[in-house]
């Protein structure tokens, strides 16, 4: 996974594609990535005694393939490489993360 939680990055494909986001969550076993603001999904609640019903949106994981990673230095959806450990933008060849 080139991914990490707190990573910008842009929807590539379906209904937000060209949409960015803040990584909230990454799940490597799945591949899945969870996006802010980005695959919400709304479900409809029936009411109860509580709470008296209506649509309550959710957010859902995304397939990681659908997303890119926006590179903090150069400000561009980038490929990444990986040098010991390290990730790097393959447009810049700056490093991705923080010292
Ligand atoms: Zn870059």
């Amino acid at each position: 996974m080139k991914l990490k939680k707190g990573d910008q990055v842009v929807v590539l494909s379906g209904k937000d594609a060209g949409k960015k986001g803040k990584l909230l969550k990454v799940f490597p076993k799945t591949q899945k990535v969870l996006v802010e603001g980005i695959n919400i999904k709304k479900k409809h609640q029936r009411p109860t005694q509580k709470f008296g019903g209506g649509i309550i949106e959710k957010q859902a994981p995304m397939p990681a393939a659908k997303v890119q990673l926006i590179c903090p230095r150069c400000s561009k959806a980038a490929r990444v490489s990986r040098n010991d450990g390290r990730r790097f933008c393959k447009k810049c060849k700056e490093g991705i993360d923080k010292e």
